[in-house]
This record gives C-alpha cells, sequence and structure tokens, in this order.
C-alpha cells in the first residue's frame, strides 16, 4: 500500500515534469508560413520589416504605429530608387498596391520587388500620398 502511495507521487511529478517541459518549449512553429518583407509605413514613415502570413496581401499592420498601412518597397533598376507603387484607388482605406506600377522616380518600368541584400539604392522617390 504504502509502495503504491509512493509510486502515485511519482507519477504525478513526472507528469508535472512533462507538463512543464512541453509549455516551456520555445514556439518553434511560430515562424512557419511567415515572412518578412522589407517596407515603409505611409502612416508614420517607419522604415523596416514587417511580417506577413501566406495568403495575406499588403497594406500590412505596421509594427511601429499599427496602421495598415504598411507597403514593400519596389526597386528601379534604371535610375536606382526606391519606392512604393501607386495606390490603386479602390475607395477603401487601404488601397492595395498597383502590381504593375511603374518607377515612381523616372517612371521607367524596369522594377522590381526590392532585396536590401541584391539592391543598393541611390535614394527614395516621393512616396504616395496618405491618407489615401
Ligand atoms: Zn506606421
Ligand atoms: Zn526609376
Amino acid at each position: 500500500m504504502k509502495k503504491n502511495v509512493w509510486l502515485g507521487i511519482i507519477a504525478v511529478l513526472a507528469l508535472t515534469a512533462a507538463g512543464w517541459v512541453f509549455f516551456s518549449q520555445p514556439k518553434k512553429f511560430k515562424l512557419a508560413g511567415e515572412f518578412a518583407t522589407t517596407g515603409v509605413c505611409l502612416s508614420c514613415k517607419a522604415d523596416g520589416q514587417a511580417v506577413f502570413k501566406k495568403g495575406e496581401y499588403e497594406p500590412l499592420k505596421c509594427p511601429s504605429c499599427g496602421d495598415v498601412a504598411f507597403y514593400s518597397w519596389w526597386y528601379c533598376n534604371e535610375c536606382g530608387y526606391r519606392f512604393v507603387p501607386d495606390l490603386m484607388k479602390d475607395g477603401s482605406n487601404a488601397p492595395k498596391p498597383n502590381p504593375f506600377s511603374k518607377c515612381a522616380h523616372c517612371n521607367c518600368q524596369s522594377v522590381a520587388k526590392f532585396d536590401p541584400e541584391f539592391h543598393a539604392p541611390h535614394g527614395d522617390a516621393r512616396l504616395p500620398k496618405w491618407p489615401p
């Protein structure tokens, strides 16, 4: 009888330890399916990175001010400027960026999503008007 009580206590301790280990594990899978993009918030003008999930579209929630006004930088191969594509006038407070935008600085079409690893911008074009 006494032996069983001890076994019970040990079992409870083991379960508690297992639970503690389980719940104190870092949330390894939190970042699965999340992506970061380099851009700028048109509301507070914070320049940096925002995280989005698959299926989420711009504008993203700004990590600095919380407004849904964060747009990715694009890069112009001609003039080397970064720019935010012109915004589609859809009547909302968070218009989508035009996917076929021209460079906001020199108006050419040789543009790509800005990548800080490959592009060394010469400057930033004027940002679209905000609020839209
Ligand atoms: Zn902001
Ligand atoms: Zn350009």
